[in-house]
């Protein structure tokens, strides 16, 4: 342990596990547009016609096949936030302080996308917000830098 911390009688540490593996299908092609194109796709289940984003390549309720590819966002509407006071940066992600994390059910789609909202100290459920895409990407789901009021 490294860099841990106590405040108050309660230590505040954390772990740091770092691996590879195989994105798949489904997710490197949902990655790699985000990187080449700045679009957002989701996936639309045959059985209960959810589009689900990110891209999955099966859909998780019904256990079937995804087989149509969707556009969506880059707008959508904030489900759910949480200001964010620390966030350890073990993987190169940047420092997202003065972000919320938040759940966004882009237009489109029938499934929320964690990611971040910034440029707003006033956050809530029902915003409206758009992507706001990193000047430089890597296939990464941070090549949506955060989302922004709309
Ligand atoms: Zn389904």
């Amino acid at each position: 342990m490294n860099n841990d911390t106590m405040n108050n009688g309660v230590i505040i540490a954390g772990v740091n596990l770092l691996f590879n593996y195989a994105a798949g299908e489904a997710a490197s092609r949902f990655l790699i547009a985000l990187r080449d194109e700045k679009k957002i796709w989701g996936t639309r289940c045959p059985s209960c016609q959810r589009v689900l984003v990110p891209a999955r390549s099966f859909c998780p309720r019904c256990f079937v096949d995804t087989t149509e590819w969707i556009e969506v966002g880059p707008t959508g509407t904030v489900s759910a936030f949480a200001p964010v006071f620390h966030l350890a940066d073990p993987s190169g992600f940047g420092n997202p302080k003065g972000l919320s994390a938040a759940l966004i059910r882009l237009d489109g789609a029938d499934t929320a996308l964690a990611h971040f909202i910034g440029e707003t100290d006033a956050p809530q459920i029902g915003l409206r917000v758009v992507a706001v895409f990193a000047e430089s990407r890597s296939g990464h789901i941070l090549d949506i830098a955060y989302f922004k009021p709309a």
